[in-house]
């Protein structure tokens, strides 16, 4: 099944072209890396992938329905590149994981035990479960970051968007957060996630999207990551 579809999908900020005419069709299972300069529209995407940024030209398909029936039966996890989260708000780790629970605990949010169960394994899952009690903004931008992790993982949504979840992150939890992503893709889950990090995309990734506004390249890593593509898109130089 096509988890997700975006089709000619051209969307303006004001008098900015953010994207233009970008289509991505990805396969139920694949993780693809979003990669681009800054600017290029990678979050923009996501937002209008979430239907929060609404499209000049093109439409989102998601899991054979629209983004927003996907988001009323939260079948779409987000994690946004900027956390939605004061970090002096009184909330500890294992409440924030919780919310990925609430579009299933009805309007009174009384979680049962499965919702309880649910976000032990997620904390564990990450390797958190010591921190569970801890309020938010007295974790490390990492741990923060491995938070928001398990509250995707314990939304246990079939496709999982992540805006920069490395940015900030030492290098042992983004291989920590790389393993746990291949699982979830392993198990079914289809996965677009942004990153600047090129060596780590090629561990994490089946699939490259390059963006740059439009849609530069997609493919395997070994395919779109290519020296010239390097230096022409990041104005990097091969060391040879
Ligand atoms: P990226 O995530 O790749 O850095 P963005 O999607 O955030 O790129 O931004 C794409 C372009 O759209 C940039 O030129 C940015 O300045 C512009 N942009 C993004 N959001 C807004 C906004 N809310 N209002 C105006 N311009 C925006
Ligand atoms: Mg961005």
């Amino acid at each position: 099944m096509t988890a997700l579809e975006v089709d000619g999908l051209t969307v303006r900020h004001g008098d900015v072209l953010a994207l233009d005419d970008v289509s991505l069709r990805l396969e139920e299972g694949t993780v693809c890396g979003l990669m681009g300069p800054n600017g290029s529209g990678k979050s923009t995407l996501f937002g209008a992938v979430m239907g929060l940024v609404r499209p000049e030209r093109g439409t989102v398909g998601v899991l054979g329905t629209t983004s927003a029936a996907a988001r009323r039966r939260a079948a779409v996890a987000y994690m946004p590149q900027a956390e939605a989260i004061d970090p002096d708000f009184p909330i500890v780790a294992h409440q924030v994981v919780l919310t990925g629970r609430y579009a299933g605990m009805g309007f009174t949010r009384r979680p049962r035990p499965a919702d309880r169960a649910a976000v032990d394994v997620a904390l564990d899952r990450v390797g958190l479960t010591g921190l569970a009690d801890r309020q938010i903004g007295r974790l490390s931008g990492g741990q923060r970051k491995r938070v928001f992790l398990a509250r995707a993982i314990a939304q246990d949504a079939p496709l999982l968007l992540l805006d920069e979840p490395f940015a900030g992150v030492d290098h042992g939890t983004q291989e920590e957060m790389t393993r746990v992503l291949r699982e979830l893709s392993e198990a079914g889950c289809t996965v677009l996630v942004s990153t600047h990090d090129i060596a780590g995309v090629s561990r994490l990734c089946d699939r490259v999207a390059l963006l740059a506004g439009r849609l530069l390249a997609d493919g395997t890593p070994d395919e779109v990551l290519t020296p010239e593509v390097l230096g022409r898109v990041f104005g990097l130089r091969s060391a040879s």
